[in-house]
């Protein structure tokens, strides 16, 4: 990397037209500063509360651009954000002053149906792995939307509808290609730099630019046996306690998960949900449709519905993307905790907050874990613990900019109360809004592996360049 740029020692960048053009000529991919066209839509990312100025965007076009990037980035201590799906709450994409490498279109997807291998590039999005696995019955474990990156979502470990048969997105990583702060590019697997390898599955953006991930694929699909039910939410209160039981024996292939929700009063949503408080009964079998669907018509039979969505999901890429356009343009500030038992009182208690929810699009989201996620050791990747059968995540958002603060610390009351359930402890990163403090929740959730992880960070980053995330310090 040859261009000079002028930095201030706050991590921030300023350019003259000379230093830009000689970036110009460097990176292939196009470059934004504050002012260009494509700047303001660079910067923004999915959490609308996030509203921050970066000095520098590259979108970059190729390892070649990550590399030089992250060169121009520890050569002149420039604060660096790395941007896969923008979709962290916090808004780990981007900074203020700073440099954005902005990877979203390094896509590309390649499938080895014969070995059952899915290669994704570091900037894909799950509906992106989905449009390319999904033609040969293949599908990777991401998410529950389609537009969250790949990037992110793995790194920070990853759970949707195949976690509790396949295990975590992370779980089901095979090698990676990194750029780390050197500018070094290596791959992590099992044989190649293991404790990087480690590190990266749970560690999140802490040790390096994923540029490349391969990753065992599993045979789902494309039709599935699926529920997607809709109560009334005051329904909840009695139909909790027996999703929670048959949620417990319904088996491994099955991933499900209960939600409070309340629908926007939209002409394209059935008329009996159109602007209604719900109680959201979702679930999947992740195997041969014909065998699941006994167990899956139980959830879907619970109570007296408002409206089954079920069938109007044709297959594995229309549930992943059916909820999309529900969960964009919002402010949103989520928190989460682990709970080793869902007992009735929890149940209660969730109850109640859902119905004082502080705005409509604050969801409440209670998926089950276990099975073939909780089978992998806590030491055996960097994510953790993974014995709590059931997660609870409150996931504040509004579209209202003006109730961001109302919904925020409702969010951070709400958590905290959550804190005193029997059994509740930890947080799924993935899921955190930004807090100061929030170093005692990074060191919780790591618990053991924290020092191993501080470790692999001193060998990999010792000047914590990759720093813009749930940072883990090398000291
Ligand atoms: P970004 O904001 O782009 O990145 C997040 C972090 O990862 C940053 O620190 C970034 O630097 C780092 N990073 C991203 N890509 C790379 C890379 N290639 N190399 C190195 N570092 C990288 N999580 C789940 O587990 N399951 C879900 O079903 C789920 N659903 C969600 C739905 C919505 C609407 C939203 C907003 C979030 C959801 N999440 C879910 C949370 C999601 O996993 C995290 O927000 C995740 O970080 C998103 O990844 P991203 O690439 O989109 O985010």
């Amino acid at each position: 990397m040859s261009a000079s740029v002028t930095a201030v020692p706050t991590g921030t960048v300023a350019f003259s037209d000379e230093e830009l053009a000689e970036l110009q000529m460097v990176f292939r991919g196009p470059i934004y500063v504050p002012g260009d066209a494509g700047y303001e839509d660079s910067r923004a990312v999915e959490n609308l509360a996030i509203d921050r100025h970066p000095g520098l965007i590259i979108r970059c076009s190729g390892e070649a651009d990550v590399i030089d990037g992250v060169n121009l980035a520890r050569e002149h201590g420039l604060l660096l954000a790395v941007r896969c799906g923008g979709h962290h709450v916090a808004g780990h994409g981007t900074v203020d002053g700073g440099l954005v490498l902005d990877l979203r279109d390094i896509n590309g997807v390649w499938v080895d149906p014969a070995n059952k291998t899915v290669r994704v590039q570091g900037g894909a999005t799950w509906g992106q792995v989905d449009r390319e696995a999904q033609v040969f019955g293949l599908a990777v474990p991401g998410g529950v939307v389609s537009t969250t990156g790949v990037g992110g979502l793995t790194l920070g470990g990853g759970i949707g509808w195949l976690h509790r048969k396949h295990g975590l997105s992370c779980d089901n990583l095979i090698s990676a290609q990194v750029v780390l702060a050197s500018g070094e590019l290596v791959t992590a697997s099992a044989d190649e730099h293991p404790d990087l390898f480690w590190a990266i599955r749970g560690g999140g953006g802490n040790f390096g630019v994923v540029v490349d991930f391969v990753f065992q694929a599993h045979e789902v699909g494309p039709e599935v046996a699926l529920a997607a039910v809709f109560h009334d939410a005051a329904a909840g209160a009695e139909l909790m306690p027996q999703w929670r039981d048959l949620a417990l024996r319904a088996g491994d292939e099955v991933t499900t998960r209960a939600l409070y929700w309340s629908l926007p009063p939209a002409p394209d949503l059935p008329p009996p949900v159109q602007g209604k408080d719900v109680f959201i009964v979702a679930a999947m079998y992740a195997g041969d449709k014909a065998d699941g669907q006994g167990i899956i018509d139980e959830f879907r039979n619970l109570g007296d519905p408002l409206f089954d969505m079920s069938d109007h999901l044709p297959n594995y890429r229309a549930f992943q993307a059916g909820f999309d356009p529900l969960v964009t343009n919002l402010y949103s500030y989520w928190k989460s905790t682990y709970l080793d038992e869902l007992t009735d009182d929890a149940i209660a208690f969730i109850h109640e907050r859902a119905m004082a929810r502080p705005d409509p699009s604050v969801l409440i989201h209670v998926p089950i874990m276990g099975g073939t996620t909780a089978a992998v050791p806590a030491d055996a990747t960097a994510f953790g613990d993974r014995s709590a059968p059931f997660m609870l995540s409150f996931d504040g958002g509004t579209y209202d900019s003006g109730k961001y603060d109302e919904v925020r610390n409702w969010v951070r009351d709400t958590i905290k109360e959550a804190g005193r359930l029997p059994g509740a402890g930890g947080a799924y990163l993935g899921f955190s809004g930004d807090d100061a403090g929030d170093e005692q929740v990074v060191r919780e959730q790591f618990g053991g592996n924290l020092e191993r992880l501080k470790a692999v960070k001193a060998q990999y980053d010792p000047g914590n360049l990759f720093r813009v995330n749930n940072n883990i310090t090398p000291d």
